[in-house]
């Protein structure tokens, strides 16, 4: 009797007690809180009246060999600013996770359209056709029903997704071989317009062969993540800006906008603050991102010119005009922001040409614009 007695007096006393102490936690210790669920506004210039759909069209998740839910691609990249995105599980031999329902191929979708909804942004159709070279990776986009690609012949999945309207382009052509070569199987495709573009920028990594083919074939060029990890663990936004993404020079943000754009070539890639693209597109995007503002200031041998940036890309000029000997040799422009630079006063030189550093046209050449 006396035991229970002391125990129920020794609760009483020791309960207040801990309790008190909860309460004497001094007060610079600041208490966790909820990071804010924002997104990320990245600026580009309008080109031709065309708006530039921010995109990701090659990621994985749970029901593939990815580590994530549908729903927080959709929540990733909604932070991270896209218009739009795809998440391209692989049909074949799906290592899925166990415990994981396999065998429905347009599961994962069906789960992440309503989340891609709720944010406004656009979650197309798409998935992997994943087999060894030749022909490799394919994915396949604007699908309507991904089971029927189900199938062995891999022949009979490109005619298969091509009939279903699909815009199909070849993932990272070197990956995983020692050689990166355009094999026969991928020029029937090609001839039978079952091939419409090609990844020239995967995850970390770049194929210059394959910016070769894009040109000369006139092929869709694609810069994707591919992720299969959360998008934050495997790019270090401390860094990098932005994500990789292809650019989508689109009359409008819709899917069939995204579609008609897709198969008639008009993309840029970006990636680690590098635009590659036709010359064209590369050009009225850094023409339309600049502006340069009269001299404020002249002197009897200078003149003082205000050159602002408005796009979230970084440019970084060299001169490549020998003959303008006293123009800046290198002129960096930071995205968003304003450089001051100092020209001759009069050279009676119209046009200095600069190359572009991070605007790539061909493996062997960058982009060059005419300044002042
Ligand atoms: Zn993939």
């Amino acid at each position: 009797m006396k035991t229970i007695a002391s125990v129920a007096l020794a609760c009483v006393f020791v309960l207040p007690q801990l309790h008190a102490q909860e309460n004497r936690l001094p007060k610079e210790i600041i208490v966790g809180k909820e990071r804010a669920k924002t997104r990320k506004e990245i600026h580009l210039p309008e080109i031709d009246g065309y708006q530039l759909l921010k995109c990701d069209f090659h990621m994985h998740s749970v029901f593939s060999d990815g580590i994530v839910w549908p729903t927080l691609r959709i929540h990733e990249a909604w932070e991270d600013g896209l218009d739009a995105l795809s998440i391209t599980e692989h049909i074949e031999g799906q290592p899925a996770r166990q415990g994981i329902e396999k065998g429905n191929h347009n599961f994962s979708f069906e789960i992440a359209r309503r989340e891609a909804a709720l944010r406004g942004i656009l979650l197309i159709r798409g998935a992997e056709i994943t087999r060894s070279m030749p022909p490799g990776h394919l994915n396949a986009l604007f699908l309507k029903d991904i089971n029927p690609l189900d199938q062995k012949d891999y022949m009979k999945v490109f005619e298969e997704a091509h009939n279903q309207g699909a815009f199909i382009f070849w993932n990272h052509p070197g990956w995983g071989v020692k050689e990166i070569k355009w094999h026969a199987v991928h020029d029937t495709l090609y001839q039978k317009g079952w091939l419409n573009g090609i990844e020239v920028y995967n995850e970390f990594e770049w194929y210059p062969l394959a910016l070769n083919w894009v040109n000369e074939k006139n092929l869709t060029l694609m810069a994707n993540s591919d992720v299969h990890d959360v998008t934050e663990r495997l790019y270090d936004f401390r860094t990098m800006s932005m994500r990789p993404m292809t650019l989508v020079l689109s009359r409008e943000r819709t899917e069939e906008g995204l579609r008609e754009a897709l198969f008639a070539r008009r993309t840029i890639a970006y990636f680690y603050n590098t635009l590659m693209g036709k010359e064209e597109w590369l050009e009225k995007f850094f023409h339309a991102s600049i502006e340069i503002r009269p001299p404020h200031y002249t002197t009897s041998s200078h003149r003082v010119l205000h050159i602002r940036n408005k796009s979230d890309v970084p440019f970084l000029l060299h001169k490549a005009d020998t003959e303008a000997e006293r123009y800046p040799a290198k002129i960096e422009l930071p995205a968003g922001q304003s450089v001051l630079v100092m020209i001759p006063a009069e050279s009676g030189i119209h046009s200095v040409a600069y190359e572009v550093e991070n605007a790539i046209v061909t493996p062997e050449r960058k982009l060059r614009v005419k300044l002042f």
